[in-house]
């Protein structure tokens, strides 16, 4: 899912493709994407364009309205939604869910799979847009007393805190992983375990590794045209994210996992467990005795 590195370049290299150019159409050709009935999706054609921000991991484009009041296009690309920008004139894209036509270009809605996760909400004035906030705070703009709060807010494992948006904005399951790794906590560790040194060092991890990647992501959409076209969750310059059993780029010990659900945790345990590897309930219970208790047993 494309996390706060990612909806920043891509907020950014939109306000300069579109800042202060005219909406001029919509075309929805997934209905299924249009989340609001009320204001209609036409509401928003022939509209200014008046900023473009990040809200969480949506991207929201703001559209002059009436009187003072603007309107709000709310995109949630969700695990495979993806932004495209066509230059005008451009041939249309396939598999677009939507687009959005501009002047100077335009913006497609893709999304790879079957699943249709990604959205589309159009909203009436800032009140409207504000709850759809889920209300985390911007870690890289935050101190670190109202970092230490969030996260004493519940007592629960660091990744999940990390990663909760109603507390941290942007955070998903990959720059937690990273973010974790920088700090040399583990990511089970629960957070009022947390002492105030651990959480200071955490809330630099998370600001450093935030900002590190958005430095670099901006860098490459600059070289692709000012767009960034490779938004991936997986990338060989990351730590310890979707590198399960490749060595650590600190320590060298293979990268460890924990498998969820739909997702999973990865971890070195050199680095952040004190060696200790952290047993997943479907692989301990598959191997019961000989799920090995140290990285000393595997390497
Ligand atoms: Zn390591």
């Amino acid at each position: 899912m494309p996390e706060l590195p990612d909806i920043t370049v891509y907020v950014e290299s939109l306000a300069a493709k579109v800042h202060g150019d005219t909406l001029q159409r919509v075309r929805v050709t997934d209905p299924f994407v249009l989340r609001t009935a009320l204001p209609p999706i036409a509401a928003v054609e022939g509209r200014r364009v008046l900023g473009v921000e990040r809200l969480g991991k949506r991207v929201v484009l703001e559209l002059q309205g009436e009187a003072g009041h603007p309107l709000f296009v709310v995109i949630h690309l969700m695990i495979a939604g993806r932004l495209r920008w066509l230059s005008a004139g451009a041939k249309p894209a396939r598999g677009a869910l939507a687009s959005f036509v501009f002047g100077a270009g335009t913006l497609v809605l893709t999304e790879a799979g079957s699943k249709r996760r990604a959205s589309i909400h159009v909203v009436d004035g800032r009140a409207a847009l504000a709850a759809m906030d889920p209300g985390g705070i911007d870690v890289i703009a935050s101190d670190s007393i109202a970092f230490a709060r969030q996260l004493a807010a519940e007592n629960h494992t660091l990744k999940r805190s990390l990663t909760n948006p109603r507390l941290f904005s942007g955070i998903g399951n990959a720059y937690g992983d990273e973010i974790l790794h920088r700090a040399k906590l583990s990511p089970i560790m629960l957070t009022r375990k947390l002492g105030p040194d651990e959480a200071r060092r955490l809330h630099d991890a998370a600001r450093a590794v935030l900002g590190e990647w958005t430095d670099r992501l901006r860098a490459e959409a600059a070289r692709s045209g000012g767009w960034p076209d490779k938004v991936t969750a997986l990338r060989p310059e990351m730590a310890v994210h979707g590198r399960y059993r490749q060595p650590c780029p600190v320590c060298g010990a293979p990268v460890q996992r924990i498998v969820h659900a739909d997702n999973e945790t990865n971890y070195c345990a050199r680095c952040q467990t004190g060696g200790r590897l952290l047993a997943d309930r479907a692989l301990s219970t598959l191997l019961k005795a000989s799920w090995p208790r140290h990285i000393d047993e595997i390497e």
